[in-house]
């Protein structure tokens, strides 16, 4: 890797280097992804090209089956392109070993994927703090963090539960805590409103918007919900494994840094 990738060069100014990747995250050219099914072969990205900027908050959407996820868990190291080249900072993701790739999770990515799961039997304080200390924070360092951002998205009084006391929604938070606690660069998001009652949707993206607006980390998220991608900065629309189309949402510029909540932000 090029750089030394700690998390707090995130927000670095683009360098003026010439490379087509300065001042982008994520540069997706080509990337396809095929599955074998026996003996046939599913064709999940089929050429995906895609440019996010530093701090850009960027919402995939598309219908069920076009990709999404694929895709993400392609930009969050999880699995690897058939074909295609993928420049995370700037570095060339499929020259990376495995221990620079999870080192790039635990350290530069917050997941917020419901598959994602939290450890069942542990509280969602020791789910918040493992992989702070997996970092190597001392334990009382790492359970200050995991209670202040336990308190942030509202659970301070449920620190202590097993994660299997908890409801989705609490869940989903807490899954928001722990990426929040990791200072990530990236947040990946797999329908972080998925399965949540409208209330806690509109506090879950709130969460999302405030960590955007305040630490400016890039943010690529995969939503259903139009009024969910509509405080993104730019709806990516995947069809049948490709792009299909590139919108700038004009509401979010027309509600500059909006403050989200239940007035202006409507979900079933
Ligand atoms: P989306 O998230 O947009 O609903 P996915 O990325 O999950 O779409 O899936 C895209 C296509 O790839 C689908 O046809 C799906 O069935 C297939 N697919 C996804 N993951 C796998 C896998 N692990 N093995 C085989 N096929 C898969
Ligand atoms: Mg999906």
């Amino acid at each position: 890797m090029a750089s030394a990738n700690k998390p707090s060069q995130k927000q670095q100014a683009p360098q003026a280097s010439g490379k087509e990747t300065d001042g982008y995250a994520l540069v997706l050219k080509g990337i396809k992804k095929n599955y074998q099914m026996g003996s046939s072969q599913v064709r999940a990205l089929r050429g995906v090209d895609m440019k996010v900027k530093k701090g850009e908050y960027v919402a995939i959407m598309g219908p069920s089956g076009s990709g999404k996820s694929t895709l993400l868990h392609i930009l969050g190291c999880l699995d690897s392109p058939s074909e295609g080249k993928y420049f995370l900072d700037g570095d060339d993701v499929a020259s990376m070993s495995d221990d620079q790739l999870s080192m790039i999770r635990s350290e530069r990515i917050g997941f917020v994927f419901q598959a994602f799961n939290l450890i069942p039997g542990m509280t969602a304080l020791e789910n918040v703090m493992i992989p702070l200390q997996i970092r190597g924070q001392q334990e009382e360092d790492s359970r200050k963090t995991a209670i202040h951002y336990l308190g942030i998205v509202g659970l301070g009084a449920r620190a202590n539960h097993t994660a299997s006391e908890l409801s989705g929604g609490e869940r989903q938070r807490v899954a928001l805590a722990r990426a929040m606690a990791n200072n990530p660069a990236f947040i990946l998001a797999d329908e972080p409103t998925g399965n949540l009652d409208s209330k806690t949707s509109v506090e879950v993206m709130s969460y999302i918007h405030r960590l955007w607006e305040d630490h400016k980390v890039t943010i690529v998220m995969v939503t259903h919900e139009p009024v969910v991608a509509r405080y993104s900065q730019r709806i990516i629309r995947l069809r049948d494994g490709v792009v299909e189309s590139e919108q700038r949402n004009k509401v979010f510029h027309d509600h500059d840094s909006a403050r989200i909540d239940e007035k202006s932000i409507k979900l079933k």
